[in-house]
């Protein structure tokens, strides 16, 4: 019998069930498709969040744990899986005006934000900028991880982790509840016993939980971000660069990823020529060499949204042993290892990484 049974193996369930494995516990995660193949796999991996100064202090307190604890955790999964998530110290130049509040901010939580004025101070810190550009916002300290890669040795680690059961391609119909408590999960091979069920499924997971959750069903709901990807030769764009929200981030290989778009259009993961033409005009304006260049990839992912971008992270109020750890929105990479940590705390009674009161399923937004 499993101590808990995870559904949706995405960035957030298999950093769950990596972490529940750490702590001794045997776990289940069932996956409707593959391993960590939906927004996980679609993100651009900034592990920060974009003009992070205007996030809640709940986005910020797990996504500064994240921040200072992946180096150590990446380089044990690349030691146990031999693949290379390439975390990268590439600094964020966010080609934007100072905004009130930010040097506060980063003073608060210990971010270094440099003022650039000019554009020879630019050009020091990334040449090659369009020359319109003389002011800039420089945070040397931001990685980026490629998700694709992180997800692939996040989803290697579980499967090779021996108290951890993989069901792939094998989605959950429904959560089992029994008199306030929960009994399990259905799937199409039948109904599964588990003292313990955690729904990781990302954008889909409002969907899963029972109308025992309501009135605290979490209202996660489908952003679709588009993005595009350039070939270039190796080092010829080194920084992750971005103006008015459009970001370029600058994979090792020389793939430069131009992002992303936000939109409401419920599950439709479809690629727009509208997109594809918006995004690379925005690439070409911060980056002209990109002109150059091709774009060899074009797609779409769904983040798990949120009213307010802060994740619904703990048990159901009104359901023993249902828990919840979704909506991460823009974040969930950056939050990722946070959101989890706080996640199982929660689940094994340990003393929580953070106050868990804004992230409860019935906190008061
Ligand atoms: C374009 C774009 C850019 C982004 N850029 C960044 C960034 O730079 N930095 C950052 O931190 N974040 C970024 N994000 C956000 C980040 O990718 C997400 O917040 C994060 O991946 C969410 O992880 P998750 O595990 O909750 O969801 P997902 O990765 O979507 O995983 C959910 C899983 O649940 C499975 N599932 C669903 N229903 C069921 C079911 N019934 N049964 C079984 N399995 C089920 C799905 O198949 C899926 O694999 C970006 C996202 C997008 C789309």
């Amino acid at each position: 019998m499993t101590d808990c049974l995870i559904v949706g193996g995405g960035a957030i369930g298999m950093l769950s069930a990596l972490l529940l494995a750490e702590r001794g516990r045997r776990v289940t995660l069932y996956e409707r498709g593959a391993l960590g193949r939906e927004s996980s796999w679609a993100g651009g991996g900034i592990v920060s969040p974009l003009y992070p100064w205007r996030y809640p202090d709940a986005v910020t307190a797990l996504a500064r744990y994240s921040q200072r604890h992946y180096p150590a955790f990446l380089a044990r999964l690349r030691e146990q899986t031999g693949i290379d998530p390439e975390l990268l110290d590439s600094g964020l130049l966010m080609l934007d005006s100072p905004e009130p509040g930010m040097d506060a901010w980063a003073a608060r939580w210990e971010m270094a934000i440099e003022h650039l004025q000019g554009a020879a101070a630019l050009a020091a810190v990334q040449p090659g900028l369009a020359p319109e550009f003389d002011e800039g916002l420089w945070m040397p300290e931001v990685r980026q991880v490629r998700n694709p890669r992180l997800a692939k040795a996040l989803a290697a680690a579980a499967r090779a982790h021996p108290a951890i059961s993989v069901h792939e391609g094998t989605p959950v119909q429904a959560v089992r509840v029994v008199q306030g408590t929960v009994q399990g999960v259905e799937t199409a091979a039948g109904p599964v016993s588990a003292p313990c069920v955690l729904v990781t499924a990302g954008a889909w997971s409002a969907g899963l939980l029972p109308a025992e959750c309501a009135p605290e069903r979490p209202a996660v709901h489908p952003v679709k971000g588009q993005m595009i990807v350039f070939r270039t030769a190796p080092g010829t764009l080194t920084r992750m660069v971005m103006h008015q929200g459009r970001y370029l981030i600058p994979r090792r290989d020389g793939l430069v990823l131009a992002g992303s778009t936000l939109e409401e259009r419920g599950f439709d993961k479809t690629p727009t020529e509208d997109a594809r033409a918006e995004l690379t005009a925005a690439a070409h304006a911060i980056f002209p060499a990109l002109a150059d260049c091709p774009v060899v990839h074009h797609w779409a992912g769904l983040r798990p949204g949120t009213p307010h971008g802060i994740p619904y992270i703990g048990q159901c109020p009104a359901v023993r042993g249902l828990f919840v750890n979704a909506g991460q929105f823009r974040n969930g990479i950056v939050m990722g290892l946070g959101s989890a940590r706080l996640g199982v705390d929660l689940i094994t009674g340990e003393p929580p990484l953070v106050d868990p009161a804004p992230y409860a399923l019935d906190a008061p937004h």
